[in-house]
């Protein structure tokens, strides 16, 4: 079994399903006492949100690189990054370490293709939504067809993930706002929602929603267990 690299705390909120999630797929593979091999590093999410905040990304890519190299350095086989946004730095990461990067996107978008879904509603940060590093891999590396929400609804996933979800808190409210963006980005025609936060499943579970959810969190971890097991 090889050793996964977790860096996480991005937000510890969601790092810790990370770690259950990995120690369930292994039980459930390998049976018995089997548990996954893990070496993690787990930030303070305030540095990171006040540099993604300020659009520090370079510092913030500098920051990461230095954690993924200490992973990399306690006996990590390939990493993870526990946080779909700060893939915006992945290329910088990857650079300052030998061992591989499992993408979370590429992750998801094989799980996307393995169905018969084309074309799917993408739900996370401002920046993972706007930004080029994840829709832009989702439609050119893997020929998905991806909506965002409009604008003001974009605001409020944001908001929500940043002083509810990575805080602990999980409202009723906050998901009825959820379901309501999807409905309406399957009425404009998306198949499937791909949870591209790695918080937003401790709010909306598949029974909350009109459409299949694709929860990066979870494949991501059994990605990682695929690849530890492999
Ligand atoms: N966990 C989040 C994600 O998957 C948001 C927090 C962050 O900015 O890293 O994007």
């Amino acid at each position: 079994m090889k050793t996964i690299g977790l860096l996480g705390g991005m937000s510890w909120e969601s790092t810790r399903t990370y770690y259950e999630a990995i120690n369930q797929e292994v039980r459930a593979r390998c049976g018995g006492l089997h548990s996954a091999k893990i070496a993690m590093y787990s930030v303070d999410f305030d540095e990171i949100e006040r540099l993604q905040d300020a659009g520090r990304w370079d510092q913030a890519g500098r920051v990461l690189a230095e954690a993924a190299k200490r992973v990399e350095a306690t006996g990590a086989d390939f990493l993870l990054l526990c946080s779909n946004t700060m893939h915006s730095v992945a290329p910088e990461i990857e650079q300052a370490i030998g061992i591989p990067l499992l993408h979370i996107a590429d992750a998801t978008a094989e799980e996307v293709k393995g169905t018969s879904l084309h074309t799917v509603g993408l739900l996370g940060t401002k920046f993972t939504m706007e930004l080029d590093f994840y829709r832009g891999r989702l439609v050119s590396r893997h020929g998905l067809e991806v909506l965002i929400p409009a604008e003001s609804e974009r605001e409020l996933i944001h908001r929500v993930i940043y002083d509810e979800l990575c805080m602990g808190r999980l409202l009723d409210v906050s998901r009825e706002q959820y379901v309501d963006i999807i409905n309406k980005l399957a009425a404009r025609g998306a198949e499937g929602i791909i949870l591209g936060c790695t918080e937003i499943s401790l709010l909306v579970a598949p029974e909350h929603s009109p459409l299949p959810l694709f929860d990066t969190t979870t494949i991501h971890a059994r990605a990682a267990v695929d690849w530890a097991l492999a």
